[in-house]
């Protein structure tokens, strides 16, 4: 776990805040009172199978003014993206109280994520800017005076956030849901990771403070 955060003794975080990102909800945010705030969903991802099926008829023209016309509807799409991903931060930012912690998972990794939509009957292949909201994240929050984390997301779509059971079955991609083989337990598969997310918070926090005072 990295250790890039530093608590002083008496630096409470009372809110631990666990955000999973993804393409089906831009934010899937689960604070420690079990308040969970979904940002984004369809019309952001059908949108963007509209600007990949605009730019995918527009290459095939191969004309100078279907390139410029490509051009345009590229910088409109990037415009469309930044802002979006500002507006999510700040409403992350919004939704998180000061003196919490907001973890992340480290997706330094991947710069981009994509996934397969279907718009009428075909499907579109659309991607997203994770990096870009999460640096929006991160330095919104910090203005705000809350802490970031980010975290190894290994497992954090498969574990059961009641009983720990970990399988790759216990969630429907397809489906969007989450339900555990072992206990039963069922949401949406992206809270999932933002309960994980949250309990990997709690633990650190946990971790630190029992440094901090020994
Ligand atoms: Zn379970």
């Amino acid at each position: 776990m990295k250790k890039d955060i530093t608590f002083c003794p008496n630096d409470a975080v009372a809110n631990v805040v666990g955000v999973d990102v993804s393409m089906n909800y831009l934010i899937t945010a689960t604070d420690s009172k079990n308040k969970t705030l979904f940002i984004g969903g369809r019309h952001i991802k059908n949108k963007k199978a509209k600007f990949q099926r605009t730019r995918k008829s527009l290459q095939q023209r191969q004309t100078p003014s279907s390139r410029r016309r490509l051009k345009r509807i590229g910088n409109r799409e990037n415009r469309w993206q930044n802002d979006l991903n500002h507006q999510t931060a700040k409403a992350l930012v919004e939704f998180t109280d000061k003196s919490s912690l907001i973890v992340l998972e480290d997706l330094s990794g991947i710069r981009i994520s994509t996934e397969r939509v279907k718009r009428n009957n075909r499907y579109y292949s659309v991607s997203w800017a994770f990096a870009d909201l999460r640096r929006n994240i991160e330095y919104k929050a910090k203005l705000a005076g809350i802490q970031t984390l980010a975290v190894d997301p290994k497992y954090i779509s498969q574990r059961c956030p009641r009983c720990g059971h970990t399988d790759k079955s216990n969630r429907s991609k397809k489906l969007h849901t989450f339900k555990c083989n072992s206990c039963g337990y069922t949401t949406n598969d992206d809270r999932v990771g933002s309960l994980n997310l949250r309990q990997i918070g709690i633990e650190y926090r946990h971790a630190v403070s029992s440094q901090a005072g020994s």
